[in-house]
This record gives structure tokens, sequence and C-alpha cells, in this order.
């Protein structure tokens, strides 16, 4: 049977569709062309790749527990009238834990926004930190990437620190901390302090009461059941057994249509492996331990035996899991969310076949289709100044008026991040590119919203990633145009100068 999308390709429908937002958030983008025929083996993260949670619940429900935690170590009752707002996290922030700001950043460290608690600090503010608006993103000892959906909730909780104690007259601000008589508070260990409060209550976060925060997937059974009819299946997970075992059921056991037969949810892989301590996993990894699943505990010693079906091992590597399943690491799919975790590790050091589970495209696609003008305004801007550049006449009007297109430009900008929320799109600012979109592109061969997109594609489908050219082959190939119709500054009008 053909999918929605493929019926569409085949009918060439894609520009006047009513709903093309819903049809283009059950596709599949493709960075680089793949063919499903070739896989033998598709592997997938468990934690927002197969379990997917209740947005914004779930993130206020464990910024509700970690802000009573910090309280309960000492911070002040004050901060308990901060609430969960989730207009104000994006995922790829960077903190830095020397100044205490969150910071969206493009590919090479290029500063694209940087606030101070709630407060977004404007050119000449940044500068005052960063004098080159620019940041060495390797140092990882300053610098912390908020990678994952789990990490909106404590991005949030810090931005409330921050802002809590710039208010508190009881406080005196410095530059690297705040001051309460002989008590000195850094940024640093207050970030300390809100990560230990996400280990501390990770358990409970993890323990509260499933369906309420928890998303039942009703298609997985039969994605994973059709998946397992071509290729082998496993499941790689950072997560303790007793945590996947209590998710895993949730997802592949308790939405069974009467009459089913009953099928435990560890039978829909060929190999299962939890604690793999991703990124370490796709390296040199850990001990290979056998999980006794009655109990949940650890069998002692090293695994050195045959993959066992339906036996569940900890540890490991990613080389362990080739040797079990008999398969090298182009024949593997690997589908998860954590852009460094996940995807750019499997890409990078093992050359698996990646696809990154980007929830967030949803609402990312959404927004581009109703704000597209604006962007579009943006490129002819652009444009139209890098003309002004070339055929510099000083005297002329247009010249002139290169302040306020730049003051345009910026309007542009900040009114489309403002329409995915505060901190702006997840892979762009105006028209740079976030870090997150870059290693997207760079390290995914296929992207989507979720998973289970993978549906609305048969099983030997032919991912074909669109050509792109180097600008220097876009030069040739549009130097004969520009050859027998030159390039004038009236070819690009500016349409819009208010
Ligand atoms: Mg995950």
């Amino acid at each position: 049977k053909s999918s929605i999308w493929g019926q569409c390709i085949k009918m060439n429908l894609y520009d006047c569709l009513p709903s093309a937002v819903f049809l283009f958030d059950h596709r599949v983008f493709v960075n680089r062309s793949l063919t499903l025929e070739n896989i033998k083996c598709y592997g997938f993260d468990m934690d927002y790749t197969l379990a997917t949670y209740k947005s914004p619940d779930y993130e206020s429900m464990s910024f509700e527990l970690m802000r009573d935690r910090m309280v309960s170590i000492g911070y002040p009752h004050e901060i308990l009238r901060y609430k969960y707002d989730p207009s104000f996290p994006t995922r790829g922030l960077v903190v830095d834990t020397t100044y205490g700001n969150l910071l969206k950043v493009d590919s090479n460290g290029n500063i694209l926004v940087c606030s101070h608690g709630f407060q977004f600090l404007k050119g000449e503010d940044i500068r005052k930190y960063y004098p080159n608006m620019f940041i060495q993103r390797d140092d990882t000892d300053r610098f912390y990437i908020l990678n994952t959906l789990f990490n909106l909730s404590e991005t949030y909780l810090y931005a409330c620190l921050v802002d809590f104690f710039t208010g508190c007259t009881r406080y005196t601000k410095n530059t690297h901390c705040f001051q309460h008589g002989d008590l000195l508070m850094s940024y640093r260990s207050m970030f300390q302090d809100v990560r230990d409060a996400v280990d501390y209550t990770h358990d409970t976060v993890s323990s509260q009461n499933t369906p309420s925060y928890k998303c039942l997937q009703p298609n997985l059974p039969v994605l994973l059941t059709r998946i397992k009819e071509v290729a082998k299946v496993f499941l790689a997970t950072n997560s303790d057994y007793n945590y996947t075992e209590v998710i895993m059921t949730y997802l592949l056991e308790s939405n069974v249509k009467p009459g089913s037969p009953k099928k435990s949810w560890r039978s829909y892989f060929d190999l299962v492996v939890v604690d793999t301590k991703k990124p370490l996993f796709f390296a040199e990894g850990t001990v290979l331990r056998q999980v006794d699943t009655n109990t949940g505990k650890l069998r002692i010693g090293t695994y050195t035996g045959d993959l066992q079906h339906g036996t569940v091992y900890s540890g490991g590597s990613s080389d362990i899991v080739c040797d079990l399943l008999g398969v090298i690491g182009k024949d593997i799919l690997y589908v998860g969310d954590h852009i460094f975790g996940d995807i750019l590790k499997s890409k990078k050091r093992q050359g698996w076949k990646t696809f990154l589970v980007v929830p967030e495209l949803t609402k990312e696609l959404q927004v581009w289709e109703e704000r597209k003008s604006i962007f579009e305004e943006l490129k002819r801007l652009d444009l139209y100044l890098a003309e002004l550049n070339k055929h510099p006449d000083t005297t002329s009007q247009e010249y002139r008026d290169i302040g306020s297109i730049h003051m345009r430009m910026k309007l542009l900008t900040y009114r489309m991040d403002m329409s995915y929320g505060q901190m702006g799109s997840l892979l762009r600012s105006g028209s740079r590119q976030t870090l997150f979109a870059s290693q997207l592109m760079r390290y995914a061969d296929l992207y989507s919203s979720s998973c289970l997109n993978l549906m609305h594609y048969p099983v030997n489908y032919l991912f074909m990633a669109p050509p792109v050219l180097m600008p220097h082959e876009v030069v040739s190939e549009a130097s004969s145009d520009f050859e027998s119709s030159p390039l004038t500054l009236s070819s690009y009008p500016l349409t819009n100068k208010n």
C-alpha cells in the first residue's frame, strides 16, 4: 500500500493541498540519500524516541519537583512563586556557568541570542560579556549544552534563579556571583545545584503516574512488527532495566486489541540493552552483563555467550551489539532524539546510518508555513544589501539607507523568533542557523518529528536527498545567465521599506 505522502508525490500535490503542514508533519526529511532495502538492522533509543511525554505537563511537573528541592537545600522560599513557562526555553541552548547567561549560538559559536535570567541582552550588553560575540564552546568545563528535551525544565529553573537573585535587594550582584553578607554564590555553583537537583529528582520524575505524563503511541507495535519482518531490531537505552520495563510495558503491552494474543514487549526486539551510557557506548563502552528480568538485578561477570532471544543485557558497546547481531555499522539505521549521544557519536565513531527524532518539528513547520513571508523578505534584504555593496555609490539614497535596512532586518528576525517562543526557533535565528541545525544536517541522514513517520513509507523505500551545490558551483552555473542578463540593483526591488 502506498502512503499518503507517496500518493502526494505521485500526484504532485505539494503546493495545492490545504493541509500541507499536516502532511509535512508526517514526512521524513532527508539530508543524505538512504535505501531502506539495504538496512539489515534498526536500533532504537527509548526516551523521546519510542516513548513520548505530554508537554508541557511533564516539564512543569519536573520543574516543580526540582524547584522544591532547591528550597529544601536552602534556596530562598520566594522561588516557589515561579511557575514553568513553556514559551521560554528552547532545546540546544548553552549555559555559560561563568556569567550565568543562556546563549543561543550558531555552528561556529557566534552568539545569536543571549539572556540573563529572563532579560534578553542587546548587542552592546552582550559585548560586555563577550567582546567578540563568540564563545569557545569546546570549553565544556564552562559551557554546558542543553541537548535533550529533559533539559528544558532545568534551563527554565536556572533562568528563574538568575532572575530572582538579580532582582532581590538582599543580594549584591558581582560579575561572577551574588553576595549576601559573607555568603558568596557563584553562577557556577548555582548551576551545579540545579544539576544535582535534576539527579536527585530523577527517580521521582520517572516514577510519576504513567498515563498522566506519557503518551501512548498506538502505531508503535505495528511499526516494530513490520520492521522485524525484514530486519533485526534492537533497543539501546541509557535508562535502567526497571524503568525500561515500566515504559515499554506501557507502550507495547497496554494497547493490545481485545482478543489478540498477549505478547511480551521484549519479543518485539532481537536484542535489548539497558544502561548503555551513550555516548560512551559508541566508543569503548562498558562491561556487558545479563539482567535478571525477574528481579531487575545484574548478573555478576561479563557476558561472553551468543545472543539469546528475550534476554536483556546491561552496558556493552556498539561493537558488541554488532557482534551479537552479526551486522556491521553501515547495515544499521539508528533512531534517536539526542543529537550528540545518539546521532553524532554513532555516525562519527561507527559510521551508522542515523535518524534523528525532532519532536519540535511539528511546531517549527507550522510557524514556518505561517511566517514564510518574513523569511522571504529577509532574504530579499540580504541580496539587496549585497548588491549595494557590490556597486557602492556612496552618494545614492539607497546607500544612505543601509542603516535602516539593518534595523528592518533586526526587526524581522525578532518577529520571526518570537513566533516560535521567547528564545526563538530550535533551528534558526532570522537567516542564520543554530548549532543544533548544523549538527542535524551534518550527522542525521534522516529526520522527522516522530519515528512513527516511518510507517508512511514502504520498507524498501529510497530516501533521496536533494542535490546541494557548493557556492562556486552555483556561481559557475549562474555565470552564463549573468553574462546574458547582468544583475542590477533594480533586479532586487525593496518592496517594503517600512
Ligand atoms: Mg532519548
